[in-house]
């Protein structure tokens, strides 16, 4: 096809495509975004919006669909959760402006903006109470560094951090979108994948350390960025890929970021993803945030008080001081009920001053965005008056950030009206008073009929004509009418100097004047003129709104700081919990402990929940055995959980703890089949132990539920059995190893570091009574017939459980040799007769093996043969 057949505004729409062509291009037409071609076909059903189709391409019909532009961010939600990202080209002047150019000139457009999931910022689009992180990873030879931004509130981190914690990290932080290298990506994209996150890649260039560093300091305008720390090439390579990023996707327009923060690896506790997915951290198991303990202990007012206590909840610090700073702060408020009480009730008046900022630094904002500025300086004085003098330091520095801009606020104070509009677009937000020329114009334009009126008397005064009018048409505007009894002395000297004469009808003649059409003009452009003043203040507000920044994001931080720990205060008292002793030592010690999500759970059955001490201190790993549904797994998290809230700063639920800080945690409770990664249960359970073996240092807490339940008797046992040898000798580490394999007990008596302990049943009329109790020692039996009997397992199959079981445990009792008669008298297990073999005949087993080739198989189909293996047995 000939391109002389294509529209101009075809041509257009093509050029600007071209350049985005793994985007869904958005392209503007008057009051929609149109899509066309394949992107038309996608977003038609990614949107489930009718395709139509519009002129013709290549003789074929172009596929068409469009969606009205004032509610295109609930589509971009949409499409982004789809895995589209979105190309917005928006028109850069108006068809008018376009005419000037010539007739048929078609409207200039640009892509102004790509949507993508990590660099969101519209609140429709996010959730406020939690962070938006976009990441860039980046490895140099054996460096690796991982960048991160929330541009929604301008935070950006970054630290260093080799492939192998990359998973973890990004369990940590999950962020939405992970950018790495054009070509590094088959690295990468399984552990992005893994982490929820989509993947993006950039060109290496954006990478490079050395531009990096140029284009850091030019954004920071520093000339160096040893200004904020010392920084690795695969940090900046990081950094500077986040910047790059920006750029492309903000097309220039580059939110608020703040100076970034380099973390160390060793100052979080270290909890892999695995870890942090079993023990629902900050995401229950089927993904909603209901049923996770940040659901559970969140008792912040505002959403940076929220984003704040989810980043410290992913990520508990290893340091003493900083743990012992937060308990103070946290205590102090636990101690002080009123005052905390007025705290939470003052900081129920701030708004999202985080996000607020970033919009306005975008050009996304709004004078709604101002007066929530406004008021939040406002509400963070009143807050500041109610902190008294003694506070512990983590309160007292933020106290001090919270005050210092009264010269902000005095300016938004008069300059705004209470309560403006979402959007500066349609003016009316600016107050009375602040601007004289507004005031004039807005008079003009609101008060032009009173304005038309007083000139009409002043008129009647010159002229001494009583009946003279001031009215209005389309035609002429306004004009001066008299009858035409009077209409001859006002077109004699001296009157006709001051009076026009426009027009005569049968009965009345016209005038005007010349500060008439003056005051015409200025009516019929006050409106636009309004607008224009309206818009250059609106643009001052902003620079001096951004001016402050820096400080602005201190008090936004000061208020989630305060905000969190009154939060956690309020949960210490309302939830009755303690103060944990955190130290350097090895101790684990808890009296009382409770698991506050399952407890909550029980509370609103009104149901109690047993509270346990576990004392790791002399015995570094407890053995539990008890049947199930006693209350291991509930006992083994919450112990977890307790040091996870210890060491992020929180009370605990507990009567008393002493915990030494853990620096990892590990924990392999219940796994649930990993199919879409081709592996079984028993795959993922010795994938995951593997880890920890390999991992674990005599400063990690490990929490081992029932490993090797996934096999055969003896295989699950004798791999829980070194596994637990394992801890003990290599890892040195404190652990809670769960099982029903009552066999290992008696390890405890071969393991100095090794005690016993059960959750205590009662049995009661053939059934079995669950006291939820952990005790020392060990399980008589496992009641799991008496368990299976509870969940409706029908009664004929209880029954014969039963006898089976009763000819099992005598066959113990009497040993090896004994146990197989015994099995062989049961009826039902001596139905098919044992084959009678004369001479030994190779079984299926050895023909199998004969026909394999080892060199030729993968480890996958290693796998599958041992299962294979197994069902034959
Ligand atoms: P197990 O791991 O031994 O099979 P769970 O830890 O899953 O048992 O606990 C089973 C149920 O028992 C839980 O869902 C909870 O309702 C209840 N439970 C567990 N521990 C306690 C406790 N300490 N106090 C009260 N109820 C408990």
């Amino acid at each position: 096809m000939s391109n002389s057949t294509v529209t101009p505004m075809m041509a257009q729409y093509l050029e600007i495509k071209a350049e985005h062509p793994d985007a869904l291009l958005f392209y503007r037409m008057g009051d929609f975004y149109e899509m066309f071609f394949d992107d038309a076909v996608a977003a038609a059903e990614a949107l489930d919006i009718a395709l139509t189709k519009r002129g013709k391409h290549d003789d074929q019909d172009i596929p068409m669909c469009g969606v009205p532009h004032h509610a295109a961010e609930g589509y971009f939600l949409t499409l982004i959760r789809k895995g589209f990202r979105v190309a917005v080209c928006e028109q850069m002047e108006s068809p008018a402006e376009a005419k000037k150019r010539g007739y048929k000139a078609v409207v200039k457009r640009e892509v102004v903006r790509l949507v993508t999931p990590g660099t969101l910022t519209e609140d429709s689009l996010l959730d406020a109470r939690r962070h938006n992180f976009l990441a860039a990873y980046h490895s140099v030879r054996d460096a690796g560094a991982l960048a991160w931004v929330d541009i929604s509130t301008g935070a950006f981190h970054v630290m260093p951090c080799g492939g192998a914690q990359l998973g973890p990290e990004l369990a940590r932080l999950t962020p939405r979108e992970v950018i790495v290298a054009d070509g590094s990506e088959t690295n990468w994209a399984g552990i992005v994948s893994d982490s929820g996150a989509t993947l993006t890649t950039l060109g290496a260039a954006a990478f490079d350390s050395v531009s990096g560093e140029k284009r850091l300091c030019s954004l920071y305008k520093v000339s160096s960025l040893d200004a904020f720390g010392s920084f690795g090439r695969a940090e900046i390579g990081a950094m500077s890929a986040v910047a790059e990023y920006l750029d492309i996707t903000q097309r220039g327009n580059l939110p608020l970021l703040r100076p970034p923060v380099q973390e160390g690896q060793s100052a979080a506790m270290q909890i892999d993803a695995a870890t942090r997915r079993s023990l629902e951290l900050t995401q229950a198991m089927n993904g909603g945030k209901q049923g996770s303990l940040l659901h559970c202990i969140d008792r912040t007012v505002t959403a940076g008080g929220a984003r704040l206590l989810e980043r410290r909840l992913s990520s508990p610090s290893c340091n003493g001081d900083v743990i012992t700073g937060r308990l103070d702060a946290v205590g102090f408020l636990a101690n002080q009920a009123r005052l905390t009480k007025d705290i939470r009730q003052s900081l129920r008046g701030v708004h999202d001053l985080d996000r607020a900022l970033s919009r306005l630094a975008l050009d996304r904002g709004g004078p709604r965005d101002m007066a929530a500025i406004r008021n939040t300086i406002g509400q963070a004085i009143a807050l500041s008056a109610l902190m008294p003098a003694d506070l512990p330091p983590i309160l007292a520095d933020a106290t001090q950030d919270l005050i210092g801009h009264e010269e902000l606020l005095d300016l938004l104070d008069e300059a705004l009206i209470a309560e403006p509009p979402l959007l500066s677009r349609d003016g009316g937000f600016i107050a009375p008073g602040y601007d004289a020329e507004l005031d004039e114009v807005r008079k003009l334009r609101d008060e032009g009929r009173s304005v038309i009126a007083q000139m009409q008397s002043e008129y009647i005064e010159i002229s001494g004509v009583a009946s003279l009018k001031i009215k209005h048409n389309n035609v002429l505007g306004y004009f001066i009418e008299t009858t035409a009894t009077h209409a001859a002395k006002m077109m004699a000297p001296p009157l006709n100097e001051t009076f026009i004469h426009r027009q005569t009808t049968a009965n009345q003649v016209r005038f005007t004047t010349v500060e008439l059409s003056e005051i015409e003009t200025r009516i019929l452009n006050a409106g636009g003129r309004a607008l224009e003043i309206e818009k250059r203040l609106y643009s001052s507000l902003k620079e001096a709104i951004i001016a402050q920044a820096g400080p602005l994001g201190a008090l936004a931080r000061a208020l989630s700081e305060i905000d969190l720990h009154a939060g956690l205060a309020e949960l210490a008292v309302t939830e009755n919990w303690v103060r944990p002793r955190v130290d350097d030592s090895r101790a684990f010690d808890i009296t009382g402990g409770r698991h506050p999500v399952v407890e909550a759970a029980l509370q609103k059955d009104g149901l109690p929940f047993i509270a346990n001490d576990c004392g790791l201190t002399d015995t570094p790993i407890w053995l539990l055995t008890g049947p199930n549904m006693a209350g291991k797994s509930t006992f083994l998290r919450q112990n977890a959980l307790l040091a996870i809230l210890a060491q992020m700063g929180s009370f605990v639920p507990a009567t008393g703890a002493h915990i030494g800080i853990v620096s990892q945690l590990f924990s392999r409770v219940g796994a649930s089949d990993d199919l879409a990664r081709g592996r079984s249960t028993f795959m993922v359970e010795m994938v995951e132990t593997a880890a920890i073996l390999n991992q674990a240092d005599d400063r990690a807490l490990v929490i081992l539920d029932e490993i090797g339940r996934g096999t055969a008797t003896y295989d699950g046992l004798s791999i829980a059995w070194a596994t637990l040898e394992h801890l003990h000798d290599v890892n040195r580490c404190r652990a809670l190893f769960a099982t029903h394999y009552h066999e290992m007990s008696a390890l405890s008596a071969k393991l100095e570091g090794v005690d016993n302990a059960t959750v205590t049943v009662k049995e009661w009329e053939g059934d079995v009574i669950f006291l939820h109790e952990v005790k020392r020692g060990t399980a008589d039996r496992s009641y799991g017939v008496q368990v299976a009997r509870l969940a409706g397992l029908p009664a004929v199959v209880v029954e014969r459980a039963k006898v089976v079981l009763e000819a099992l445990e005598k066959g113990e009792r009497e040993g090896g040799t004994a146990q197989k008669a015994i099995i062989d008298d049961l009826p039902l297990f001596s139905a098919t007769p044992a084959p009678v073999s004369v001479a030994p005949k190779p079984s299926a087993i050895e023909e199998r093996l004969r026909d394999v080739h080892p060199d030729e198989l993968s480890p996958r189909d290693a796998l599958d043969l041992i299962y294979e293996l197994r069902s034959k047995l």
